[in-house]
């Protein structure tokens, strides 16, 4: 019998079998980043809608279709958080962590929520692990994280992850290149696709990912951003390059990498898995100078990633095996209430341990702790002293009832 309740579309539930990898990804991230001086931030579920307006850009595609934006009871404009950084930022100016040694480093870990198309590795709400630091113009802490989520990505055993690295520059160079680029698309359009062409106000950067062969001829001549960087965003640029270089942390340029926000400045990056296929971004980020100055602080550089959890287990190549008990305690029906006992004693020592809770007989019950991957499993009979067998050999031992947790605790030699 199935309820005709079902989890909303786009969402899923998160099974125990799911659970090993996720949470692999979660505590490999918070080893790697707290070991990196990292610590970790939980900010609200739901924020002020203008944090987002404001913070992630109007005219993003996030802002503009894909908030699930509600009024509370008290009239409050209020929205499921679609991304961590603004929400981070918000917190920085509400504690005052200008005052703390800066950079302020911080990471986050949580459920995010877009309403978006759903597809293989694209949900409505989804869980990302991201980090933040606040207060440092200084390229090396743009190298520093990338060179973070590059790890973490490799000790998740993904192998196939391409980065790919760009600038922006300064809001003020970027605008002035992207009028350059549409007047070169312009000057060319008759070679364009129908596509580009339509775009050429909207979005003239989307010219550079076409396939169509006229316009890839156009744009192969085509000015990018990486040539128009003013001297000083094209240095800081060069610092990062070297940096990565000198870390082992190879990328491939790509000067027409744009980012879903509107705050990035200078430094962009993104990780791709190929094998993922059209859902192929596992993390990102970039250099963010404007976004504390727009919130309402004094002007801070800031850089920061995120990255999709889901993704992130999809890539993974390696099965993640889930925990088992170690001790099964199985016994007749004179021993039930004694085998509770025991496995509470066993767990107060340290020890994973389980019983049969259906009143299965004997029989069942060491099929239920074959099934569940026990180690060993401790058979509780009226009849006789308790035996503890080994299920991989089948040897048995004879152990007192009184001298069995300490036989069976971890420091037992
Ligand atoms: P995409 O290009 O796939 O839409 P994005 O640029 O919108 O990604 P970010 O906002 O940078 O992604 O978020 C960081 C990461 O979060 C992405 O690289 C991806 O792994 C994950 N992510 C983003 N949106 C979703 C989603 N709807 N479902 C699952 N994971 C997501
Ligand atoms: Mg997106």
């Amino acid at each position: 019998m199935s309820s005709s309740f079902k989890a909303p579309r786009g969402t899923f539930d998160a099974l125990p079998e799911k659970q090993p990898a996720r949470r692999l990804v979660e505590d490999t991230s918070r080893l790697l980043l707290e070991r990196a001086g990292y610590a970790r931030i939980e900010t609200p579920i739901f924020e002020e809608t203008s944090l987002f307006a404001r913070g992630v850009g109007e005219s993003t595609d996030i802002v503009s279709k894909q908030m699930f934006s509600f009024t509370d009871q008290g009239d409050r404009e209020l929205t499921l958080r679609p991304e961590g950084t603004a929400s981070v930022c918000r917190a920085y100016l509400e504690h005052g962590m200008q005052k703390w040694p800066q950079p302020a480093k911080l990471w986050y870990s949580g459920p995010f929520f877009r309403h978006e198309r759903p597809q293989a590795g694209r949900y409505r709400q989804f869980q990302q692990i991201g980090a933040e630091a606040i207060g440092s113009d200084s390229p090396l802490v743009d190298a520093e994280m990338i060179a973070l989520l590059a790890d973490l990505i490799s000790m998740l055993g993904i192998t196939d992850a391409r980065l790919r690295l760009g600038s922006l520059g300064s809001v003020d160079s970027r605008a002035a290149y992207l009028e350059e680029l549409r007047g070169y698309l312009r000057a060319n359009d008759s070679e364009l696709s129908e596509e580009v062409r339509g775009r050429i106000d909207s979005n003239p950067l989307r010219a550079f990912d076409a396939d169509h062969e006229g316009t890839a001829k156009v744009m192969a001549e085509a000015p990018t951003m990486l040539d128009r960087l003013d001297a000083a965003d094209a240095e800081h640029f060069e610092v990062v390059k070297g940096v990565l270089d000198d870390l082992g942390v190879t990328y491939e340029l790509d000067p027409s990498l744009v980012r879903g926000l509107d705050y990035y400045t200078r430094t962009v990056f993104e990780f791709t898995c190929d094998s993922l296929g059209a859902q192929s971004g596992v993390g990102g980020g970039g250099r963010y100078d404007g976004l504390i100055e727009q919130l309402g602080g004094r002007p801070t550089p800031a850089v920061g990633w995120a990255a999709g959890v889901e993704r992130l287990v999809l890539a993974m190549p390696n099965q993640v095996p889930e925990p088992r008990a170690e001790i099964f305690v199985v016994a007749d029906d004179e021993n039930r209430k004694r085998a509770l006992r025991l496995v509470v004693d066993l767990r107060r020592a340290g020890v994973s341990a389980d019983l049969d809770l259906a009143e299965r007989a004997t029989k069942g019950q060491m099929k239920q702790a074959d099934r569940v991957g026990a180690k060993s499993c401790v058979i509780l009979d009226s009849d006789r002293e308790p035996v503890v067998r080994d299920m991989e050999s089948g040897e048995q031992v004879s152990v007192a009832l009184s001298n069995l947790v300490e036989r069976l605790s971890p420091d037992a030699s």
